[in-house]
């Protein structure tokens, strides 16, 4: 049996930092465990930037970013959690920049940051529009130089507690096969986003299918705000695939069919930089009004040509690369095509302001985590903030509990079991297609639980989710080898998607009233009174679901009118 002191599942920003923090800060054995290569997480994907108040921000400052934060979540965010976010931001990227992180720079040498939305001054700090591929890299480089474990391609299965603390967890060994049982005093979860929820259309890698969040579920902890799933205004019209939030930020434009740029109507001041959540509405508006774009009217066009060859081959590469591989179209000269595309999970493992969940020894950081420092609406630039800073704090709560927890003692109980559940997917009939009913989960979740949303459509919805879970007790695993068995692999992940989707629906159904990236036509205004609350959604043993609520911890910034 495999035995470390702590275990991190995940290796994208959140879990590489975190045991970064863990290795240099204890002697304790740290180990990383992903289903991917490490330098294949998603973080690899973030592009526009990371936000952060530094020396060298002139006019701006730490309390300016926790309100632009707290404003931009509707303020559903923890003002405790974000405080602490936002006053450690200077710290992490000096100390990115000290590991290696090649941030682009200004004139005179310093780290140089660009305007994002709903930011009242430039703060976002960005490497070209590969920030996260950066981070990424650096970040594995470093992990290797501390002599951090690394378990790759290793499939997290089950969470194993005693109702008070954690013992291991059972995983699949992917280059192998078989099922694992490893003891860890204690584990944290940094499993990443689950938007792959939304097949049909998403900015999401694969791999963003909430698997920690579902087995957290499964192992009978909450899960927060589930709700809340951001949706970005700016996704390539034909893949989904993301076209940055920095893209406006160095000035691009988006127009109509008549070329108006409409964002004047939305968010007369802020225009093309408001929060996302008004951006996405303000296009889906222009789409569903009819003045989209192309031959069916289902997009509105990002007008970056006035921004110059020099300044897009500079800031935007990856941008350019992607509007000529995926939409065939050059931004030096012609406008390149979006639509909003399902992208962050606001929602997820309930966590306090350091990461610990209601078990003894378990924590999740990164956007699988809840904090809630993101409320019902994330700002560009604050979730590499956030993975970063709550996977580096949440790492030292585990080595100062670790340090001194007793040897766990986990029963066998759990790894027999998942062995018996592969085994049965193995044996199941076939009757229903994976591939067919992913597609259907997907489209069930954009037309029902989209960027606007209402009663009767979520009701109806909720019923062809319970369906899709009924049906999916039939999806079979037919390669029946061990080693890299990705057959086994997608399974498990649809499945882990199906567990979630019920915990979005129910939450969203019961918030009756429209806040942040929740935008119900039935209930169009923000309702304090009622709902200045988040979600708990439980698993019971029974199979049902229970959903209770929990206050909002509000500090310097009573709720207000947001406008932009
Ligand atoms: C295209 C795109 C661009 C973005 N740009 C920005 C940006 O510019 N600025 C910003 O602030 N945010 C941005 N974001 C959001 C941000 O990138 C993510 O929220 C963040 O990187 C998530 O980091 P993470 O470490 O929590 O998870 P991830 O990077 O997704 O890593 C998850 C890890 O968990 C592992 N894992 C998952 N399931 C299992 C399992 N069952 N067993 C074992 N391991 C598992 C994976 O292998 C992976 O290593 C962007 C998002 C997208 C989609």
């Amino acid at each position: 049996m495999l035995e470390f002191d702590i275990i991190i599942v995940g290796g994208g920003g959140a879990g590489l930092y975190a045991a970064l923090w863990a290795a240099e800060n204890t002697i304790l054995k740290v180990a990383v465990m992903t289903k991917v290569y490490p330098t294949r997480s998603h973080t690899g994907a973030a592009e526009g930037g990371i936000n952060a108040v530094l020396t060298h921000s002139v006019g701006d400052s730490k309390e300016a970013h926790a309100y632009d934060t707290a404003k931009g979540s509707d303020f559903l965010a923890d003002q405790d959690a974000i405080d602490i976010m936002c006053k450690m931001g200077a710290a992490v990227i000096y100390d990115l920049a000290h590991r290696g992180v090649p941030f682009s720079r200004r004139p005179d040498g310093r780290i140089a940051q660009r305007p994002f939305g709903g930011a009242s001054f430039p703060r976002t700090c960005y490497a070209a529009d590969k920030t996260g591929f950066y981070i990424l890299q650096t970040l594995y480089e470093q992990c290797l130089k501390n002599n951090v474990t690394f378990l790759n391609e290793w499939f997290l299965l089950s969470i194993i507690h005693n109702g008070e603390r954690v013992e291991g967890l059972t995983a699949w060994d992917i280059r192998n096969g078989g099922v694992h049982l490893i003891k860890a005093k204690a584990v944290i979860l940094a499993t990443g986003g689950h938007a792959r929820i939304y097949w049909k259309r998403t900015s999401n890698a694969l791999g963003n299918t909430g698997d920690g969040s579902a087995a957290v579920l499964r192992a009978g902890l909450p899960l927060k705000d589930m709700e809340f799933i951001q949706f970005h205004p700016t996704g390539l019209a034909k893949t989904g695939i993301l076209v940055t939030e920095g893209a406006r930020g160095e000035g691009g434009f988006l127009r109509n069919c008549n070329g108006e740029r409409f964002m004047k109507r939305y968010a007369p001041e802020k225009m093309e930089l408001a929060p996302r959540d008004i951006v996405a509405r303000a296009i889906q508006t222009e789409i569903d009004e009819g003045r989209g774009c192309g031959p069916n009217g289902d997009y509105v066009c990002l007008d970056l040509t006035h921004l110059g060859e020099e300044k897009i081959n500079e800031r935007l590469p990856q941008t350019r690369e992607h509007a000529i591989l995926y939409e065939g179209v050059d931004p030096v000269e012609e406008l390149i095509p979006v639509a909003p595309t399902a992208h962050y999970s606001m929602g997820g493992i309930d966590t306090n302001k350091y990461g610990e969940t209601p078990i003894k020894g378990l924590y999740a950081a990164g956007e699988c985590a809840c904090v809630s420092v993101h409320g019902a609406n994330r700002l560009g630039g604050n979730s590499l903030l956030d993975i970063l800073v709550f996977g580096r704090l949440t790492a030292l709560k585990a080595v100062e509990y670790a340090d001194d927890a007793s040897d766990t003692n986990p029963s066998l109980a759990k790894q027999k079991d998942d062995e018996r559940r592969i085994l049965g997917l193995m044996e199941a009939s076939g009757k229903e297609n994976m591939a067919d009913l992913r597609k259907e989960l997907g489209n069930v979740m954009m037309k029902h639980f989209g960027v606007f949303r209402e009663e009767s459509l979520m009701k109806e919805g909720l019923e062809k989710l319970k369906e899709i879970k009924e049906r999916a007790k039939y999806v079979k695993v037919y390669d029946t080898s061990k080693r890299f068995n990705t057959d086994l692999i997608s399974v498990l992940e649809f499945l882990n998607l199906v567990e979630l989707s019920i915990p979005i629906a129910i939450p969203a159904i019961e918030r009756r009233e429209s806040r942040g990236a929740h935008a119900r036509k039935d209930y169009p205004k923000r309702d304090d009174k009622n709902f200045l609350k988040h979600s708990i959604i439980t698993l019971k043993e029974d199979g049902d679901y229970k959903l209770s609520w929990k206050p909002v911890v509000i500090k310097k910034f009573p709720p207000e009118e947001r406008k932009y």
